[in-house]
């Protein structure tokens, strides 16, 4: 009987314990969960939580009602360090043995690599982190704002959404402001393709938010956010993303990766240690990371983790990066893109008032019923 540990368990160590826990029934190997925070954060709705439009229970459910249900173990606990030659998770409950792991650690906020931005920047990317931009509006009564993403992000359509949002919000409230926004592309949305990154320079242009770009973060001051290229921007609110790296706890697995990424092949099996499988954010893959890849790609890890363990001899499948997602304009329009990035497969481009309400339908569904039956979360028998 073996033990497979998921460390972590946002979108993609989620949706690898319940499709694991379905592939692997009636055969009694063991699978548990780690993950340092017993909430489950639909982060996609953390800019309706800090411009109010939704509170901290609509987008949060508790992972060990889940959990329970689905007879999954569940351990509540901080993954310190993994220890490949152990086969040992260290965390600050004890130590935790597998004979199988897949990492799903998402991503760390590397905060230290721009100055200031800590200190007088805001972010989306956690719920404290959208609380805190929440009770910033309350004190912003006008005034230049810089938004935008520091360089080595790869979620970048939250920050646009924040542009688009903030923009609404200023003229409900009748605040005088300008919104200037900064990302390190070569063309505003460059991933989502051509006709995406037409699309939202026309909108941007339509709500006067300034792009400045390509360009990188340098500095952030409490009056102003200083670039790459030495333009200062004056800022009484700045709301720009930080660089993106792997979490402390995987830095063992990640070689000579220079932002601690753990490199896989498509199939999702690390390219260094064969028992261990990764999927989410923390994968080594260039391009964006959304929550949506993280899915597609622990469905991949789950199937081809399964066939090692069972010794079927089936090859393994392999994963199709896609972007998938969208962006709500803020004004009951939306725009959805889907995006084969390393095949032809999808290239979808749409825009309607549909598509808003299609991504707070999945939200509800997702938060409200843990039953998502695209993704074959369903509970097993
Ligand atoms: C504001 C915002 C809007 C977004 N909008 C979209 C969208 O519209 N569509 C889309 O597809 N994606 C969107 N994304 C991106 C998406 O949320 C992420 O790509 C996704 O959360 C990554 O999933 P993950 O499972 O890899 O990591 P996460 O969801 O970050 O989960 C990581 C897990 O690891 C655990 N963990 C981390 N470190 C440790 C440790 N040391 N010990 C124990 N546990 C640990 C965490 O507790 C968590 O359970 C958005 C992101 C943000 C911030």
């Amino acid at each position: 009987m073996a033990d497979v540990v998921i460390a972590g368990s946002g979108f993609a160590g989620l949706t690898a314990a319940i499709k694991l826990k379905r592939l692997l029934r009636h055969s009694g190997h063991r699978i548990t969960v780690v993950a340092r925070d017993a909430t489950f954060v639909y982060r996609p709705s953390l800019v309706l939580l800090a411009f109010g439009k939704k509170s901290l229970k609509d987008i949060t459910f508790d992972l060990r009602t889940i959990y329970k249900r689905t007879r999954i173990h569940f351990v509540e606990a901080a993954i310190t360090s993994i220890n490949p030659e152990a086969q040992t998770l260290m965390t600050d409950q004890g130590p935790i043995k597998y004979d199988k792991l897949i990492v799903a650690l998402g991503e760390k906020l590397a905060y230290d690599e721009v100055p200031g931005l800590r200190e007088h920047g805001y972010n989306v990317c956690t719920p404290d982190g959208a609380l805190a931009l929440k009770d910033a509006l309350t004190r912003y009564h006008g005034g230049p704002t810089v938004v935008g993403w520091a360089q080595n992000v790869q979620t970048g359509g939250p920050a646009f959404e924040v542009a688009l949002e903030l923009e609404e919000w200023m003229k409900d409230h009748k605040v005088a402001g300008s919104i200037d926004f900064v990302d390190p592309l070569p063309k505003l949305w460059a991933p989502a393709g051509p006709e995406a990154t037409e699309f939202l320079t026309k909108v941007f242009a339509e709500r006067h938010i300034t792009r400045h770009g390509p360009v990188q973060i340098k500095e952030v001051k409490a009056d102003r956010v200083i670039l790459s290229n030495g333009e200062e921007l004056p800022s009484v609110l700045t709301i720009i993303t930080p660089p993106f790296r792997g979490e402390d706890a995987q830095k063992s697995l990640a070689g000579d990766n220079p932002r601690d990424w753990l490199e896989t092949g498509k199939d999702m099996q690390s390219v260094r240690y064969p028992d261990i499988y990764v999927a989410g954010s923390a994968v080594a893959f260039e391009g964006p990371k959304q929550g949506h890849t993280a899915m597609l790609q622990a469905e991949t890890a789950v199937y081809n983790l399964t066939q090692d363990l069972l010794e079927t001899g089936k090859p393994h499948k392999l994963y199709d990066h896609e972007m998938s997602c969208v962006l709500d304009l803020g004004t009951g329009e939306g725009l959805f893109v889907r995006r084969s990035l390393w095949s032809q497969e999808h290239q979808e481009f749409k825009i309607g008032r549909q598509w808003p309400l299609a991504k707070a339908a999945l939200a509800y569904t997702f938060v409200h019923t843990p039953v998502f039956k695209k993704w074959g979360l369903s509970m097993p028998k």
